[in-house]
């Protein structure tokens, strides 16, 4: 990574040159990004390597960082903003990535003034005004259907108005009302699901709290859309607007023509 990342810090450094083989070993790791319209794909490895010139990798206990990491990292970290705008993500720098999960040692104290500290097993964190903190798995390694990028840098959209409360700045045109509305009818019912112990197509942890449901139905967005319009779609259409892609429409596409195109396998 060194001479990479090293290029990519020093500040009149031009940017690197990534062949498109190198993207697209990269982006094979990351199917979901199929779900772009292909005119897209461009300008979201512009904006990747963007990301990676504004913001400070840091690999911790030991963790080597290489150049299909971060490669990897930045593009699922630009793929929320890609039509929103990278400075959503102004205001901090650091990128601390973490070998698989890792803990967090807490220090707590209660209401009757009695401190409780406990290890916290996580895969990311995302502090207001600091740094985002994530896990790194080897490819085929990490949760199904979790996506620990995707959901720290949606807590950064949250953030960018203050607070994690599952509200980020709308964009202009999209209302308020509508979005609570959609989110909060949802979430109600999401709680339920999870309470009732039913297997849900989202990520429990969403039950967690308003601002991880909105993070978790953003990790849904971007890698089981269909899922996700088909069982929240008040939600799916705010996101849709939000997030200004409709990655449900394209997975179904790419369905459609990996059944009708693709030679039958053994
Ligand atoms: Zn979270």
């Amino acid at each position: 990574m060194l001479g990479f990342v090293r290029r990519l810090l020093g500040l009149a450094a031009p940017a690197p040159e990534i062949s498109a083989e190198h993207w697209q070993r990269v982006e094979r790791t990351l199917p979901f990004l199929d779900y772009l319209p292909p005119q897209d794909r461009g300008r979201l490895r512009d904006m990747a390597l963007e990301l990676l010139r504004r913001k400070e990798f840091h690999g911790a206990q030991g963790l080597q960082l290489d150049d299909d990491m971060l490669l990897a990292i930045a593009l699922q970290a630009c793929l929320p903003v890609l039509n929103i705008g990278l400075q959503a993500y102004d205001g901090w720098v650091g990128v601390v990535v973490y070998p698989g999960d890792f803990v967090i040692p807490r220090r707590i104290v209660d209401e009757a003034g009695v401190l409780h500290e406990y290890d916290d097993e996580v895969l990311g964190e995302a502090w207001e005004g600091g740094p985002v903190l994530l896990s790194w798995f080897g490819e085929d390694d990490g949760p199904a259907g979790v996506n620990v990028v995707i959901h720290e840098f949606a807590h950064k959209l949250d953030m960018e108005n203050g607070g994690v409360d599952g509200l980020p700045r709308l964009r202009p045109g999209m209302s308020r009302a509508a979005w609570a509305d959609a989110f909060e009818d949802a979430y109600v019912a999401f709680c339920d699901e999870v309470d009732r112990g039913a297997e849900t197509d989202i990520d429990p942890y969403g039950a967690e709290h308003p601002g991880e449901f909105f993070a978790v139905v953003s990790e849904a967005f971007f890698e089981t859309p269909g899922r996700l319009r088909a069982r929240f779609p008040a939600v799916y259409a705010q996101l849709a607007q939000f997030y200004g892609l409709d990655p449900a429409a394209r997975e179904l596409r790419e369905r459609a023509g990996a059944t009708s195109e693709e030679p039958p396998h053994g």
